[in-house]
C-alpha cells in the first residue's frame, strides 16, 4: 500500500469514528423539548401520588379517631348529668376532675379531627389542580416521544451503516497500518491526522519546517508535525467529501 493510500485511509477513518461518536450521541441524547416533557410528566405523577397516599393516610386517621372522640363525647355527657345528680361537695369535686380529664382528651381529639378535615381539603384541592395529564398534553409528548424515536431509528440506521464502512476501511488498511493508527488514535482522538493549516499545524499551530510542508504534499511517506507528533496530511488533496 502506498503511503498516500494509507494517509487516505487514516483520514476516512478518523472521519468515521468522528461521525460514528457524534450519532451515538445523538441516539443517546432526547431532545431539550422531550427532556423537558418526560420530567414534567413524572414529577407531576409523582406529586399525584403521594397526594393520593398522604389523602389515603389522612382518612384512615380520621375513621380511627372519630368513633374514640365520640364516645368521648357520650361519656363527657354521662359525667354531666352525674354533676348534675350529686349530694355534697366530695361528690361534686370527684365528677368535676373526672369531667375535666374527659373534657380534656375529647379537645384533642377534636382539635386533631379538625385538622384532618382541613388537610383532607388542602388535599383534594391539590390533587384537583395536579389532575391527570390533559389529552392535549398526552398527545403532545406522544408526539414528541413518537419524533425521537424516528430520529433515534434514523441515528441507528446511520450507524450501521457506517459500522460497514468502518469495517471496509480497516480491512483496505491491513494490521499492520491499523496498529499503527490504534496507537495514534489512543493518545491524540479525535485529532490523530490533522490537516495543515497554511504551513502550520493546525492541531497545535505549530510552524512548520518548509521542507516538511513540502514533504506533507508530496506524500511519498507519512509525516508527523515535530511539535505534538501527529499525522499531517494536506487539506487540498484530502478535501471532506473524499
Ligand atoms: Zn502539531
Amino acid at each position: 500500500m502506498t503511503a498516500r493510500d494509507q494517509l487516505a485511509g487514516y483520514v476516512a477513518l478518523q472521519r468515521l469514528l468522528t461521525r460514528r461518536a457524534a450519532l451515538k450521541r445523538e441516539r443517546d441524547t432526547p431532545p431539550e423539548a422531550l427532556a423537558a416533557l418526560r420530567t414534567q410528566f413524572s414529577e407531576r405523577h409523582e406529586k399525584l401520588e403521594a397526594a393520593r397516599v398522604r389523602r389515603d393516610a389522612l382518612a384512615a386517621e380520621q375513621a380511627a379517631l372519630q368513633p374514640e372522640a365520640d364516645a368521648l363525647r357520650e361519656e363527657r355527657e354521662h359525667f354531666r348529668k352525674q354533676k348534675s345528680h350529686v349530694t355534697n361537695m366530695k361528690q361534686l369535686s370527684a365528677v368535676v376532675s373526672e369531667l375535666d380529664h374527659v373534657e380534656t382528651q375529647f379537645k384533642a381529639k377534636e382539635d386533631r379531627l379538625l385538622e384532618i378535615l382541613q388537610e383532607l381539603e388542602s388535599t383534594d384541592a391539590a390533587i384537583a389542580t395536579l389532575g391527570e395529564e390533559s389529552p392535549e398534553e398526552k398527545a403532545l409528548r406522544e408526539q414528541a416521544e413518537a419524533a425521537w424515536e424516528q430520529l433515534r431509528q434514523a441515528s441507528e440506521g446511520e450507524l450501521a451503516a457506517l459500522e460497514t464502512e468502518l469495517r471496509a476501511v480497516q480491512t483496505r488498511l491491513g494490521d499492520k497500518a491499523m496498529e499503527r493508527f490504534k496507537k495514534l488514535w489512543v493518545s491524540r482522538k479525535p485529532n490523530a491526522v490533522v490537516p495543515m493549516d497554511g504551513t502550520a499545524c493546525s492541531a497545535c499551530h505549530g510552524d512548520l519546517r518548509p521542507s516538511l510542508v513540502q514533504l506533507v504534499r508530496t506524500v511519498e511517506e507519512l509525516q508527523t508535525c515535530d511539535h505534538c507528533r501527529r499525522l499531517l496530511y494536506d487539506p487540498e488533496q484530502f478535501p471532506p467529501s473524499a
